[in-house]
């Protein structure tokens, strides 16, 4: 508004004053800064609001991604997938979580292992049964044939054609009492003998009867655990179960060559102390569809006449009657490992052998 004006109309309001005070301030002046503040407002609360929505999206993905992680983990669980982890370090109710998940999976693998294991038990035992009533019943009458064609051998001297006949006979007569003390050890089931074994003597005791069959270029590295861990056990059995480990070992080098590795040491603490006893070997090593059988009774890969595809089985049965647990691993051609757990005798000192 013009000044003359201004005081015509402020005249007009309050009558005639004699004396008047004019401040004119620039708009601008006045409006600027209420504008700036306005601004500013406006700004904070949306900073404020980012800020918020910021921090919700933060701490919203802090917990979807680990549930999302122990999600995955639960699934690949249930396909079967025990071996990957899922580590997380939330230090809060999440990882509680996930701890008990992975706890879980160690459960149900020790689960799967123990069924596996009770499958292969009944499946020896059962088998142990059925194979035991025949094999008796076949002993008998083949060790009369072997006793019989020696006794006729005596009549008949080596050149006669009689004396080739009966050999002849004799020899698969034996060979087949073999399969049949094979049987008859498959189903022997229970410790027949109870002592304290020394398990380093007992292996070395079984590794030297193996000598006559290493041909080759094959090589003997024993590393035993010096403090000679013992164990309660059937003497005479438990050197079977290591005979059979050196020969399979043997034979899968045989073509090659290679060494054989056998290491004793005494694992755990207290009374889950043990000795685990291993024959790694650097021989054909097993394909994954045989390690599926190959401590079923009768399965062999060797020729006809090499094998009788008890071996495993029985040193199964054997560990198992031992309170032990056996397993193989293999990598490819590239050998294989046999590993025996035995519990460790706790109070040594008894009997040793
Ligand atoms: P057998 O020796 O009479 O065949 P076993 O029960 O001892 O019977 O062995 C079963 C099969 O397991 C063998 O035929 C072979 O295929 C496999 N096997 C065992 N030990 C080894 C080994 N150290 N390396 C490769 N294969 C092995």
């Amino acid at each position: 508004m013009e000044s003359g004006k201004l005081y015509d109309a402020i005249e007009e309001k309050i009558g005639p004053t004699g004396w008047s005070l004019i401040i004119e301030i620039p708009r601008d002046d006045v409006v600027a800064p209420v504008l700036d503040v306005f601004k500013g407002l406006v700004a904070g609360i949306l900073l404020v609001y980012l800020s918020a929505v910021a921090a919700a999206v933060f701490s919203v993905g802090k917990v979807t991604r680990p549930i999302n992680a122990i999600a995955e983990r639960v699934k690949s669980i249930g396909r079967g997938d025990f071996a990957s982890t899922v580590e997380i370090k939330t230090g809060d109710e999440v990882q509680t979580l996930s701890d008990e998940v992975e706890k879980m999976a160690v459960m149900l693998v020790e689960k799967k292992e123990m069924e596996k294991r009770l499958v292969q038990t009944q499946k020896i035992a059962s088998l142990g049964r059925l194979v035991s009533g025949v094999a008796h019943e076949i002993n008998n009458p083949l060790s009369v044939i072997i006793w019989s064609s020696q006794l006729l051998l005596r009549d008949f001297k080596p050149g006669d054609r009689r004396h080739e006949d009966l050999k002849m006979l004799e020899k698969h007569a034996l060979a087949c009492k073999k399969i049949v003390d094979d049987l008859l050890r498959f189903s022997r089931t229970g410790k027949q003998v109870d002592i304290a074994v020394d398990i380093n003597r007992n292996i070395e005791e079984a590794l030297s009867l193996i000598g006559k069959h290493t041909k080759g270029d094959i090589s003997l590295v024993l590393d035993f655990d010096p403090s000679s861990p013992k164990v309660q056990g059937d003497p005479d059995r438990l050197h079977q179960v290591f005979l059979n480990l050196a020969v399979n070992a043997v034979d899968a080098m045989k073509k090659k060559g290679g060494t054989l590795t056998v290491s004793t040491r005494s694992v755990g603490a207290g009374r889950e102390r043990s000795v685990e006893v291993t024959f790694a070997d650097t021989g054909c090593g097993i394909s994954p569809e045989d390690m599926e059988r190959i401590f079923d009774p009768f399965f062999t890969t060797k020729e006809a006449g090499e094998g009788t595809g008890l071996g495993l089985s029985v040193s199964y049965g054997i560990v198992s009657d031992h309170n032990g647990r056996m397993w193989a691993e293999s990598a490819g051609g590239k050998g294989s490992t046999f590993h025996i757990v035995l519990p460790e005798l706790e109070n040594a000192g008894q009997e040793t052998t």
